[in-house]
């Protein structure tokens, strides 16, 4: 009950705020905004509710959250400057509970993906996630604040480097598979290892020591799942070499356990920072980073996250495809389970479009496009820290 009225009044209060913002863009100023298109409020509720139709991948066993009663209650749009929107996004209660195990990530990831085409020209995006208009990070939970085993004193800063995804085993299907599908021959889980083994090796001997999340020797042999450990999720790695139970054992199902795993290792190892490697889907194109604006962390995750946009960006248009989009900065108020759990900077770059074929995809298969990318994120990460970055290595 106190829940219900609670909701009720924000969503009066959002109301209000849509008014002004409603007036806001009427106003002289908006000859301006031609240059970041802003969408509308309704066209993003209708592309959300669009994608509510279908299940989340790889969540195929499920109903569509449409027919599960997830629904969408309303949508703000607010015009923060010229380069910066913020989207409010009030879902019905159900989004708590259509995942059974309780899980939000996949259904949240779902929606975000939905939102693509329209916030390809909106700047810096600040997604705000209500749930009967409470805000959604009430409802998950935290890391633990303090780390369970501290840094070596004068050691070098360890860095963690989550390669994202992974083989898992999926309760709906009862069988090993993959967290994404494969496109064009490559597939995302794959890929995003090749990327943080680039970084791993850039970092080797620098004052930033690489802490690896997968398996990082790719050999054959089996692993519990059946396939390679290297093309593993996270959780089977931390099991395998001996992390407490409190690191990869959090969670209900395998698909949670994984996202989990990761932050809640770098809070185990004390790492000085979280770099989760990610490739997006939604039909967009271009590279995004993300942050948590609810952690405890948020502005030096901020700060980690622009300075990794920018370089990425960066590096691509100058060594790779001069017309490399920058679709900017994405937050979000406890959304991304690898981000929320840290405790600690913590940021998501998400490089290419997986499922867009050229530039995104098509980059993507390029060795060279991946090592490029490796580089700038070892700049950014010297940059970001204001420690000196020694010579490059070169690693091809
Ligand atoms: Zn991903």
């Amino acid at each position: 009950m106190v829940l219900h009225l609670n909701g009720a009044f924000l969503r009066r209060l959002a109301a209000v705020a849509l008014a002004s913002v409603l007036a806001l863009t009427g106003s002289p100023g908006r000859a301006q905004q031609a240059v970041t298109p802003t969408p509308s409020a309704g066209s993003l509720r209708a592309a959300i509710e669009r994608g509510l139709a279908a299940a989340p991948y790889g969540f195929d066993v499920l109903q569509s959250p449409a027919q599960a009663g997830v629904r969408v209650q309303d949508v703000l749009v607010e015009v923060i400057d010229s380069d910066a929107t913020r989207i409010t996004i009030d879902l019905s209660q159900k989004t708590l509970t259509y995942d059974p195990s309780g899980d939000v990530d996949a259904l949240i990831e779902a929606i975000i993906a939905s939102t693509v085409p329209q916030t390809a020209g909106s700047g810096d995006v600040e997604y705000r996630f209500l749930v009967d208009g409470v805000p959604l990070h009430e409802f998950l939970p935290r890391a633990a604040a303090a780390p369970a085993r501290g840094r070596a004193e004068g050691g070098p800063h360890r860095v963690v480097v989550s390669a994202g995804h992974g083989v898992y085993w999926n309760e709906g299907f009862g069988d090993w598979r993959l967290q994404r599908p494969r496109l064009w021959g490559i597939v995302e889980d794959l890929v995003n290892w090749d990327i943080a083994h680039y970084l791993a090796a850039q970092l080797a001997g620098s004052a930033f020591q690489p802490v690896l999340v997968r398996q990082p020797v790719q050999d054959d042999r089996p692993g519990e799942s059946g396939r390679p450990p290297w093309q593993e999720a996270s959780l089977y790695y931390m099991k395998a070499i001996g992390t407490p139970p409190a690191v990869w054992n959090i969670g209900i199902d395998d698909y949670s356990r994984d996202i989990n795993t990761r932050p809640l290792y770098a809070n185990w190892v004390d790492a000085a920072a979280v770099i989760s490697i990610h490739n997006n889907g939604g039909e967009g194109t271009g590279t995004e980073t993300w942050f948590d604006a609810t952690n405890g962390h948020e502005a030096a995750s901020q700060h980690l996250a622009e300075v990794i946009n920018r370089a990425v960006v960066a590096a691509i248009r100058r060594e790779y495809n001069p017309n490399w989009p920058d679709r900017g900065l994405r937050s979000c108020n406890g959304c991304k389970g690898e981000n929320r759990l840290a405790s600690r900077p913590a940021i998501i770059v998400e490089i290419a479009f997986m499922d867009t074929r050229s530039p995104d995809n098509e980059a993507l298969q390029d060795e060279r496009f991946k090592q490029i990318v490796a580089r700038a994120l070892r700049d950014a990460l010297f940059e970001w820290s204001g420690i000196p970055a020694p010579a490059v290595i070169q690693t091809h």
